[in-house]
Protein backbone atom coordinates (compact mmCIF):
# COMPACT_ATOMS: atom_id res chain seq x y z
CA UNK A 1 0.00 0.00 0.00
CA UNK A 2 1.19 3.44 -1.03
CA UNK A 3 1.47 5.66 2.30
CA UNK A 4 0.81 9.11 1.86
CA UNK A 5 3.21 11.89 3.45
CA UNK A 6 2.52 13.47 7.08
CA UNK A 7 0.93 16.89 6.34
CA UNK A 8 3.77 18.47 8.56
CA UNK A 9 6.39 18.18 5.83
CA UNK A 10 5.86 21.81 4.50
CA UNK A 11 9.09 22.96 2.34
CA UNK A 12 9.79 25.94 1.41
CA UNK A 13 12.30 26.01 -2.24
CA UNK A 14 14.47 29.55 -2.22
CA UNK A 15 15.45 29.67 -6.01
CA UNK A 16 13.32 28.28 -8.77
CA UNK A 17 16.53 27.66 -10.88
CA UNK A 18 17.19 23.74 -12.39
CA UNK A 19 18.05 22.37 -8.46
CA UNK A 20 14.96 24.06 -6.88
CA UNK A 21 12.54 22.84 -9.32
CA UNK A 22 14.60 19.91 -9.35
CA UNK A 23 13.42 19.79 -5.88
CA UNK A 24 9.73 20.26 -5.87
CA UNK A 25 9.13 18.38 -8.90
CA UNK A 26 10.20 15.42 -7.17
CA UNK A 27 8.41 16.35 -3.70
CA UNK A 28 5.65 16.93 -5.56
CA UNK A 29 5.92 13.37 -6.99
CA UNK A 30 6.21 12.24 -3.61
CA UNK A 31 2.79 13.77 -2.72
CA UNK A 32 4.06 16.96 -0.72
CA UNK A 33 3.10 20.32 -1.32
CA UNK A 34 5.65 22.72 -2.12
CA UNK A 35 6.27 26.40 -2.14
CA UNK A 36 8.98 27.89 -3.88
CA UNK A 37 10.45 31.49 -3.77
CA UNK A 38 12.25 32.85 -6.66
CA UNK A 39 13.68 36.18 -6.94
CA UNK A 40 13.43 36.83 -10.17
CA UNK A 41 10.62 37.36 -12.77
CA UNK A 42 10.90 34.06 -14.29
CA UNK A 43 12.21 30.79 -13.72
CA UNK A 44 15.72 29.18 -14.56
CA UNK A 45 18.25 30.71 -13.00
CA UNK A 46 21.65 30.72 -14.55
CA UNK A 47 19.68 28.45 -17.48
CA UNK A 48 16.82 30.77 -18.46
CA UNK A 49 15.34 32.13 -21.61
CA UNK A 50 15.92 35.59 -22.97
CA UNK A 51 14.16 37.66 -25.12
CA UNK A 52 15.86 40.20 -27.26
CA UNK A 53 14.87 42.03 -30.44
CA UNK A 54 11.53 39.51 -30.63
CA UNK A 55 13.70 36.33 -30.45
CA UNK A 56 13.60 33.92 -28.27
CA UNK A 57 17.32 33.38 -26.82
CA UNK A 58 19.08 31.43 -23.67
CA UNK A 59 20.99 33.65 -21.01
CA UNK A 60 23.70 31.39 -23.08
CA UNK A 61 23.56 28.36 -24.99
CA UNK A 62 23.57 24.94 -23.21
CA UNK A 63 24.08 21.51 -24.13
CA UNK A 64 23.05 18.52 -22.35
CA UNK A 65 24.81 14.87 -22.58
CA UNK A 66 22.68 11.29 -22.83
CA UNK A 67 24.07 10.49 -19.48
CA UNK A 68 22.20 13.66 -17.19
CA UNK A 69 19.94 10.92 -17.01
CA UNK A 70 17.76 12.61 -14.16
CA UNK A 71 17.70 15.69 -15.67
CA UNK A 72 15.85 13.85 -18.41
CA UNK A 73 13.84 12.38 -16.42
CA UNK A 74 12.49 15.65 -14.55
CA UNK A 75 11.95 17.14 -17.84
CA UNK A 76 9.48 14.20 -18.83
CA UNK A 77 7.88 13.85 -15.75
CA UNK A 78 6.76 17.69 -15.60
CA UNK A 79 5.35 16.84 -19.27
CA UNK A 80 8.42 17.58 -21.67
CA UNK A 81 9.32 14.91 -24.82
CA UNK A 82 13.09 14.07 -24.62
CA UNK A 83 12.78 13.67 -28.52
CA UNK A 84 10.63 16.18 -29.18
CA UNK A 85 12.12 19.00 -27.47
CA UNK A 86 16.02 18.10 -28.16
CA UNK A 87 17.88 17.51 -31.45
CA UNK A 88 19.98 14.72 -30.44
CA UNK A 89 23.23 14.36 -32.02
CA UNK A 90 25.51 11.16 -31.76
CA UNK A 91 28.92 12.74 -29.93
CA UNK A 92 30.83 14.85 -32.40
CA UNK A 93 33.66 17.11 -31.97
CA UNK A 94 34.60 18.91 -34.83
CA UNK A 95 37.32 21.85 -34.88
CA UNK A 96 37.04 23.19 -38.29
CA UNK A 97 39.20 22.07 -41.29
CA UNK A 98 41.84 21.01 -38.20
CA UNK A 99 40.19 18.02 -36.20
CA UNK A 100 37.19 15.59 -36.22
CA UNK A 101 35.80 12.70 -34.25
CA UNK A 102 33.09 11.04 -34.50
CA UNK A 103 31.25 7.82 -32.21
CA UNK A 104 29.97 5.38 -34.62
CA UNK A 105 27.22 3.64 -33.73
CA UNK A 106 28.77 0.08 -31.71
CA UNK A 107 28.17 -0.01 -28.31
CA UNK A 108 30.47 1.95 -25.40
CA UNK A 109 33.19 1.66 -24.62
CA UNK A 110 34.09 0.79 -28.45
CA UNK A 111 32.47 3.44 -29.90
CA UNK A 112 35.17 5.64 -28.50
CA UNK A 113 37.94 3.61 -29.21
CA UNK A 114 36.88 3.44 -32.95
CA UNK A 115 36.18 7.05 -32.97
CA UNK A 116 39.62 7.82 -31.59
CA UNK A 117 41.62 5.64 -33.51
CA UNK A 118 39.79 7.14 -36.64
CA UNK A 119 39.61 10.78 -35.70
CA UNK A 120 41.20 13.10 -38.46
CA UNK A 121 43.64 15.53 -37.81
CA UNK A 122 46.11 13.69 -35.50
CA UNK A 123 48.53 11.44 -36.27
CA UNK A 124 48.36 7.56 -36.10
CA UNK A 125 50.97 8.32 -32.90
CA UNK A 126 48.73 10.92 -31.23
CA UNK A 127 45.77 8.81 -31.95
CA UNK A 128 47.53 5.53 -30.27
CA UNK A 129 48.44 7.31 -27.64
CA UNK A 130 44.85 8.64 -26.93
CA UNK A 131 43.06 5.47 -27.09
CA UNK A 132 45.66 4.07 -24.87
CA UNK A 133 45.10 7.01 -22.03
CA UNK A 134 41.36 5.97 -22.51
CA UNK A 135 41.76 1.92 -22.31
CA UNK A 136 44.11 3.09 -19.18
CA UNK A 137 41.56 5.34 -17.34
CA UNK A 138 38.64 2.07 -17.90
CA UNK A 139 41.35 0.08 -16.47
CA UNK A 140 41.67 2.51 -13.70
CA UNK A 141 38.05 3.02 -13.35
CA UNK A 142 38.03 6.39 -13.46
CA UNK A 143 39.24 6.59 -10.54
CA UNK A 144 42.16 8.41 -9.31
CA UNK A 145 44.20 7.86 -6.35
CA UNK A 146 45.04 11.32 -5.60
CA UNK A 147 43.47 13.71 -7.43
CA UNK A 148 45.29 16.70 -9.90
CA UNK A 149 45.09 18.97 -12.33
CA UNK A 150 44.12 17.66 -15.99
CA UNK A 151 46.86 19.28 -17.14
CA UNK A 152 48.97 16.97 -14.77
CA UNK A 153 47.13 13.82 -15.70
CA UNK A 154 47.53 14.80 -19.34
CA UNK A 155 51.51 15.01 -19.14
CA UNK A 156 51.26 11.95 -16.75
CA UNK A 157 50.19 9.74 -19.55
CA UNK A 158 51.80 11.17 -22.44
CA UNK A 159 49.31 13.24 -24.11
CA UNK A 160 51.56 15.61 -25.95
CA UNK A 161 50.55 19.45 -27.01
CA UNK A 162 48.73 19.25 -30.01
CA UNK A 163 46.55 16.41 -28.70
CA UNK A 164 46.04 18.22 -26.25
CA UNK A 165 45.11 21.30 -28.16
CA UNK A 166 42.77 19.69 -30.36
CA UNK A 167 41.04 16.75 -28.50
CA UNK A 168 41.59 16.96 -24.21
CA UNK A 169 41.80 20.77 -23.92
CA UNK A 170 38.55 21.83 -25.79
CA UNK A 171 36.71 19.07 -24.20
CA UNK A 172 37.73 19.74 -20.59
CA UNK A 173 36.91 23.74 -20.65
CA UNK A 174 33.19 22.42 -22.25
CA UNK A 175 32.22 19.98 -19.34
CA UNK A 176 33.99 21.64 -16.41
CA UNK A 177 34.66 25.46 -17.80
CA UNK A 178 37.47 25.45 -16.38
CA UNK A 179 41.12 25.63 -17.81
CA UNK A 180 43.34 22.44 -18.10
CA UNK A 181 45.58 24.07 -15.71
CA UNK A 182 43.13 24.30 -12.87
CA UNK A 183 40.77 22.00 -13.75
CA UNK A 184 40.47 18.51 -11.82
CA UNK A 185 41.31 15.50 -13.29
CA UNK A 186 38.72 13.29 -11.18
CA UNK A 187 35.75 15.23 -12.11
CA UNK A 188 36.94 15.48 -15.61
CA UNK A 189 37.15 11.38 -15.41
CA UNK A 190 33.83 11.31 -13.21
CA UNK A 191 31.79 13.16 -17.02
CA UNK A 192 34.11 10.73 -19.16
CA UNK A 193 32.84 7.48 -16.99
CA UNK A 194 29.65 8.27 -17.34
CA UNK A 195 29.43 9.95 -20.73
CA UNK A 196 31.55 7.69 -22.40
CA UNK A 197 31.86 4.10 -20.28
CA UNK A 198 27.96 3.07 -19.84
CA UNK A 199 25.73 3.17 -22.91
CA UNK A 200 26.41 4.65 -26.45
CA UNK A 201 23.12 6.82 -26.03
CA UNK A 202 25.28 7.97 -22.61
CA UNK A 203 27.24 10.44 -25.13
CA UNK A 204 24.55 11.76 -27.20
CA UNK A 205 24.80 15.77 -27.42
CA UNK A 206 21.51 16.69 -26.56
CA UNK A 207 20.61 20.25 -28.26
CA UNK A 208 17.47 21.95 -26.87
CA UNK A 209 14.91 23.07 -29.15
CA UNK A 210 13.24 25.24 -26.91
CA UNK A 211 14.46 27.48 -24.28
CA UNK A 212 15.74 27.13 -21.62
CA UNK A 213 12.94 28.14 -18.97
CA UNK A 214 10.33 26.49 -21.02
CA UNK A 215 12.08 23.44 -21.23
CA UNK A 216 12.17 22.58 -17.42
CA UNK A 217 11.60 25.46 -15.00
CA UNK A 218 8.32 26.44 -16.17
CA UNK A 219 6.60 23.07 -16.69
CA UNK A 220 7.77 21.90 -13.09
CA UNK A 221 5.83 24.87 -12.04
CA UNK A 222 2.77 23.76 -13.47
CA UNK A 223 2.77 20.55 -12.69
CA UNK A 224 3.92 21.67 -8.96
CA UNK A 225 0.86 24.18 -9.02
CA UNK A 226 -1.99 21.37 -10.27
CA UNK A 227 -0.94 19.57 -7.11
CA UNK A 228 -2.10 22.12 -5.23
CA UNK A 229 1.82 23.29 -4.46
CA UNK A 230 2.74 27.55 -4.95
CA UNK A 231 5.30 29.12 -6.75
CA UNK A 232 6.23 32.77 -6.05
CA UNK A 233 8.31 35.13 -8.15
CA UNK A 234 9.55 38.59 -8.13
CA UNK A 235 10.04 36.91 -4.90
CA UNK A 236 13.55 37.17 -3.20
CA UNK A 237 13.76 35.52 0.43
CA UNK A 238 15.88 37.90 2.59
CA UNK A 239 16.40 35.79 5.66
CA UNK A 240 16.15 32.63 7.03
CA UNK A 241 14.68 32.24 10.97
CA UNK A 242 14.99 29.31 12.69
CA UNK A 243 11.24 28.61 15.37
CA UNK A 244 12.05 27.03 18.68
CA UNK A 245 9.27 25.08 20.39
CA UNK A 246 7.88 26.38 23.83
CA UNK A 247 9.41 23.91 26.45
CA UNK A 248 6.26 21.55 26.96
CA UNK A 249 4.72 21.78 23.27
CA UNK A 250 2.27 24.32 22.73
CA UNK A 251 2.89 27.33 20.03
CA UNK A 252 5.99 27.88 18.20
CA UNK A 253 7.43 31.47 19.13
CA UNK A 254 9.77 33.30 16.63
CA UNK A 255 13.97 33.70 17.96
CA UNK A 256 16.78 35.26 16.72
CA UNK A 257 18.81 33.36 14.11
CA UNK A 258 21.74 33.75 16.93
CA UNK A 259 19.42 31.76 19.01
CA UNK A 260 18.63 28.62 17.70
CA UNK A 261 19.67 25.33 18.52
CA UNK A 262 19.39 22.31 16.41
CA UNK A 263 16.04 21.29 17.38
CA UNK A 264 14.35 23.72 15.57
CA UNK A 265 10.88 23.56 15.39
CA UNK A 266 10.56 24.97 11.49
CA UNK A 267 11.48 27.99 9.89
CA UNK A 268 10.24 31.67 8.58
CA UNK A 269 11.05 32.78 5.86
CA UNK A 270 11.33 36.91 5.42
CA UNK A 271 10.74 37.52 1.63
CA UNK A 272 9.65 40.33 0.00
CA UNK A 273 5.84 39.49 -0.11
CA UNK A 274 5.74 38.93 3.89
CA UNK A 275 6.87 36.20 6.05
CA UNK A 276 5.91 32.37 6.01
CA UNK A 277 6.53 29.43 8.12
CA UNK A 278 7.74 26.14 6.88
CA UNK A 279 8.76 22.32 8.08
CA UNK A 280 12.14 22.58 6.03
CA UNK A 281 14.30 24.90 4.02
CA UNK A 282 15.92 24.10 0.72
CA UNK A 283 18.30 26.95 0.11
CA UNK A 284 18.97 26.50 -3.83
CA UNK A 285 19.84 29.87 -4.47
CA UNK A 286 23.38 30.58 -6.35
CA UNK A 287 26.33 30.68 -4.00
CA UNK A 288 26.56 33.99 -2.92
CA UNK A 289 23.26 34.49 -2.32
CA UNK A 290 23.35 31.42 -0.52
CA UNK A 291 26.54 32.67 1.77
CA UNK A 292 24.61 35.90 2.29
CA UNK A 293 21.34 34.61 3.70
CA UNK A 294 23.06 31.45 6.11
CA UNK A 295 26.04 33.78 6.95
CA UNK A 296 23.55 35.33 10.20
CA UNK A 297 23.43 31.81 11.35
CA UNK A 298 26.26 30.75 13.52
CA UNK A 299 25.97 27.00 12.87
CA UNK A 300 26.34 27.59 9.39
CA UNK A 301 29.74 29.16 10.04
CA UNK A 302 32.05 26.03 8.21
CA UNK A 303 29.11 25.87 5.24
CA UNK A 304 29.47 29.69 4.09
CA UNK A 305 33.54 29.41 4.58
CA UNK A 306 32.82 26.51 2.52
CA UNK A 307 31.22 28.43 0.17
CA UNK A 308 33.58 31.41 0.05
CA UNK A 309 36.20 29.35 -1.02
CA UNK A 310 34.44 28.70 -4.01
CA UNK A 311 36.29 30.68 -7.22
CA UNK A 312 33.66 31.60 -10.13
CA UNK A 313 34.55 31.02 -14.07
CA UNK A 314 32.80 32.72 -16.53
CA UNK A 315 31.07 31.94 -19.70
CA UNK A 316 30.13 34.90 -22.67
CA UNK A 317 27.48 33.67 -25.32
CA UNK A 318 27.42 36.19 -28.78
CA UNK A 319 24.53 35.74 -30.61
CA UNK A 320 24.51 36.72 -33.96
CA UNK A 321 21.28 37.17 -35.85
CA UNK A 322 22.29 36.84 -39.92
CA UNK A 323 20.37 36.90 -43.09
CA UNK A 324 18.21 32.98 -42.98
CA UNK A 325 20.38 31.61 -45.52
CA UNK A 326 23.24 31.82 -43.37
CA UNK A 327 24.36 28.19 -42.06
CA UNK A 328 26.80 26.66 -40.72
CA UNK A 329 28.45 23.27 -42.30
CA UNK A 330 27.39 21.30 -38.42
CA UNK A 331 24.51 22.48 -36.18
CA UNK A 332 28.01 22.48 -33.48
CA UNK A 333 31.08 23.14 -34.83
CA UNK A 334 33.87 24.00 -33.00
CA UNK A 335 37.47 26.72 -33.66
CA UNK A 336 40.82 25.70 -33.14
CA UNK A 337 42.56 28.82 -31.14
CA UNK A 338 40.13 31.26 -32.23
CA UNK A 339 37.91 33.18 -29.66
CA UNK A 340 34.95 31.54 -30.45
CA UNK A 341 35.30 28.11 -28.69
CA UNK A 342 31.88 26.28 -30.15
CA UNK A 343 29.36 27.67 -32.60
CA UNK A 344 25.97 26.60 -32.95
CA UNK A 345 23.60 27.04 -35.97
CA UNK A 346 20.52 27.56 -34.10
CA UNK A 347 18.85 27.30 -37.69
CA UNK A 348 19.37 23.77 -37.58
CA UNK A 349 18.75 23.49 -33.92
CA UNK A 350 15.62 25.08 -33.88
CA UNK A 351 14.50 26.24 -36.99
CA UNK A 352 15.61 30.10 -36.11
CA UNK A 353 17.15 30.56 -39.37
CA UNK A 354 20.65 32.74 -39.49
CA UNK A 355 20.54 32.66 -35.60
CA UNK A 356 24.36 31.82 -34.56
CA UNK A 357 25.96 31.20 -31.23
CA UNK A 358 29.33 31.30 -30.13
CA UNK A 359 30.20 30.44 -26.80
CA UNK A 360 33.98 31.24 -25.13
CA UNK A 361 33.81 29.39 -21.72
CA UNK A 362 36.23 29.79 -18.59
CA UNK A 363 38.91 32.64 -18.20
CA UNK A 364 40.74 34.09 -20.68
CA UNK A 365 41.74 37.01 -22.67
CA UNK A 366 38.31 37.59 -24.50
CA UNK A 367 37.20 38.94 -20.81
CA UNK A 368 39.18 43.03 -21.42
CA UNK A 369 37.60 43.20 -24.25
CA UNK A 370 34.22 45.16 -24.86
CA UNK A 371 31.05 43.94 -25.62
CA UNK A 372 31.38 45.02 -29.39
CA UNK A 373 34.94 44.10 -29.59
CA UNK A 374 34.19 40.73 -28.65
CA UNK A 375 31.66 40.51 -31.42
CA UNK A 376 34.18 41.71 -34.11
CA UNK A 377 36.09 39.13 -33.39
CA UNK A 378 33.54 36.79 -33.51
CA UNK A 379 32.31 38.21 -36.72
CA UNK A 380 35.68 38.10 -38.24
CA UNK A 381 36.29 34.24 -37.34
CA UNK A 382 32.78 33.39 -39.22
CA UNK A 383 34.08 35.53 -42.47
CA UNK A 384 37.50 33.87 -42.27
CA UNK A 385 36.43 30.23 -41.61
CA UNK A 386 33.41 30.33 -42.99
CA UNK A 387 33.11 33.12 -45.77
CA UNK A 388 29.93 34.46 -44.18
CA UNK A 389 30.27 38.10 -45.27
CA UNK A 390 26.93 39.11 -44.63
CA UNK A 391 26.86 41.82 -41.32
CA UNK A 392 24.73 40.65 -38.94
CA UNK A 393 21.13 41.99 -38.36
CA UNK A 394 22.23 42.07 -34.82
CA UNK A 395 24.63 40.75 -32.22
CA UNK A 396 23.63 40.35 -28.65
CA UNK A 397 26.59 39.50 -25.45
CA UNK A 398 25.62 38.01 -22.20
CA UNK A 399 28.24 37.70 -20.25
CA UNK A 400 28.45 35.60 -17.57
CA UNK A 401 30.93 36.41 -14.93
CA UNK A 402 29.86 33.66 -12.22
CA UNK A 403 28.55 31.17 -14.79
CA UNK A 404 29.77 28.34 -12.39
CA UNK A 405 32.30 27.59 -10.01
CA UNK A 406 36.00 26.50 -10.94
CA UNK A 407 36.16 23.03 -10.61
CA UNK A 408 39.64 22.30 -9.54
CA UNK A 409 41.10 19.43 -7.51
CA UNK A 410 39.90 18.19 -4.37
CA UNK A 411 37.52 20.95 -3.54
CA UNK A 412 36.04 21.03 -0.51
CA UNK A 413 32.49 21.59 -1.27
CA UNK A 414 29.09 22.05 0.85
CA UNK A 415 27.18 18.79 1.33
CA UNK A 416 23.05 18.86 0.97
CA UNK A 417 22.38 17.79 4.37
CA UNK A 418 23.64 21.51 6.71
CA UNK A 419 24.66 21.98 10.42
CA UNK A 420 20.71 22.80 11.40
CA UNK A 421 18.16 19.57 10.71
CA UNK A 422 16.01 20.38 7.79
CA UNK A 423 17.80 23.19 6.26
CA UNK A 424 19.31 22.01 3.04
CA UNK A 425 21.83 23.16 0.87
CA UNK A 426 20.96 22.59 -3.31
CA UNK A 427 23.24 23.98 -6.10
CA UNK A 428 25.37 23.12 -8.81
CA UNK A 429 27.89 24.10 -6.57
CA UNK A 430 26.96 21.66 -4.02
CA UNK A 431 28.97 17.85 -2.86
CA UNK A 432 28.61 16.11 -5.79
CA UNK A 433 30.31 13.91 -8.38
CA UNK A 434 29.81 16.46 -11.31
CA UNK A 435 31.05 20.07 -12.37
CA UNK A 436 28.96 23.31 -12.51
CA UNK A 437 26.09 21.41 -14.98
CA UNK A 438 22.36 20.86 -15.05
CA UNK A 439 22.57 17.21 -13.94
CA UNK A 440 25.31 18.25 -11.17
CA UNK A 441 22.02 20.91 -9.99
CA UNK A 442 18.93 18.49 -10.64
CA UNK A 443 20.95 15.52 -8.67
CA UNK A 444 21.88 18.33 -5.79
CA UNK A 445 17.93 19.15 -5.79
CA UNK A 446 16.44 15.12 -5.87
CA UNK A 447 19.47 14.85 -2.63
CA UNK A 448 17.96 17.41 -0.61
CA UNK A 449 14.30 16.17 -1.50
CA UNK A 450 14.99 12.99 -0.48
CA UNK A 451 16.15 14.45 2.81
CA UNK A 452 12.54 15.91 3.17
CA UNK A 453 10.85 13.16 3.51
CA UNK A 454 10.38 10.45 6.04
CA UNK A 455 13.51 7.65 6.43
CA UNK A 456 11.86 4.33 5.61
CA UNK A 457 11.95 2.04 7.79
C1 LIG B 1 26.14 30.69 -19.90
C2 LIG B 1 26.06 29.36 -19.24
C3 LIG B 1 26.20 28.21 -20.00
C4 LIG B 1 26.11 26.96 -19.40
N1 LIG B 1 26.18 25.83 -20.16
C5 LIG B 1 25.90 24.63 -19.61
C6 LIG B 1 25.76 23.48 -20.43
O1 LIG B 1 25.92 23.52 -21.66
N2 LIG B 1 25.44 22.30 -19.83
C7 LIG B 1 25.25 22.21 -18.48
O2 LIG B 1 24.90 21.12 -17.99
N3 LIG B 1 25.37 23.29 -17.67
C8 LIG B 1 25.69 24.49 -18.19
N4 LIG B 1 25.77 25.61 -17.41
C9 LIG B 1 25.64 25.46 -15.95
C10 LIG B 1 24.17 25.37 -15.52
O3 LIG B 1 23.43 26.39 -16.12
C11 LIG B 1 24.10 25.54 -14.00
O4 LIG B 1 24.91 24.55 -13.43
C12 LIG B 1 22.71 25.40 -13.45
O5 LIG B 1 21.77 26.15 -14.17
C13 LIG B 1 22.72 25.85 -11.99
O6 LIG B 1 21.44 25.68 -11.44
P1 LIG B 1 21.15 26.00 -9.92
O7 LIG B 1 19.71 25.73 -9.70
O8 LIG B 1 22.15 25.29 -9.07
O9 LIG B 1 21.47 27.55 -9.71
P2 LIG B 1 20.79 28.84 -10.38
O10 LIG B 1 20.43 28.55 -11.78
O11 LIG B 1 21.71 29.97 -10.11
O12 LIG B 1 19.43 29.04 -9.57
C14 LIG B 1 19.32 29.80 -8.41
C15 LIG B 1 18.01 30.59 -8.45
O13 LIG B 1 17.86 31.29 -7.21
C16 LIG B 1 17.28 32.55 -7.50
N5 LIG B 1 17.56 33.45 -6.37
C17 LIG B 1 18.65 34.24 -6.15
N6 LIG B 1 18.50 34.91 -4.99
C18 LIG B 1 17.31 34.55 -4.47
C19 LIG B 1 16.59 34.91 -3.29
N7 LIG B 1 17.11 35.77 -2.38
N8 LIG B 1 15.36 34.38 -3.07
C20 LIG B 1 14.82 33.52 -3.99
N9 LIG B 1 15.45 33.15 -5.11
C21 LIG B 1 16.69 33.64 -5.34
C22 LIG B 1 17.96 32.96 -8.81
O14 LIG B 1 17.25 33.98 -9.48
C23 LIG B 1 17.95 31.61 -9.55
O15 LIG B 1 16.77 31.45 -10.30
C24 LIG B 1 25.91 26.86 -17.98
C25 LIG B 1 25.79 28.02 -17.21
C26 LIG B 1 25.85 29.26 -17.83
C27 LIG B 1 25.70 30.50 -16.98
Amino acid sequence: MKHSPPSSITPAIIGGGYAGMAAAAELTSRGIKVTVFESAKQLGGRARGVLHNDTQLDNGQHLLLGCYRETLRLIELVGGDIEKDFLRLPLQLELHGQFSLKVPRLPAPLHLLVALLNAQGLTWGERMKAAGFMLKLQGMNFKLEQDKTVQQLLAEFGQDADLTLKLWEPLCIAALNTPIHKASAQVLLNVLRDSLNRNRADSDMLLPRIDFTALFPQRAAEYVERHGGKIYTSCGVEAINALLPLQGGGDVVDKKLTDINPNSAGFELVTSQGNHTFSHVICAAPPSVAAKLLRPIPEMAQTVSQIEALEQQPIYTVYLQYPQHVRLPHPMIGLHQRFSQWLFDKGQIAAQHGLLAAVISAEGIHQALSQDDLAEKVIFELREEFGIVARPDWFKVIAEKRATFCCSPNLDRPTQRTAIPNLLLAGDYTDGDYPATLEGAVLSGLRCAALCLPERK
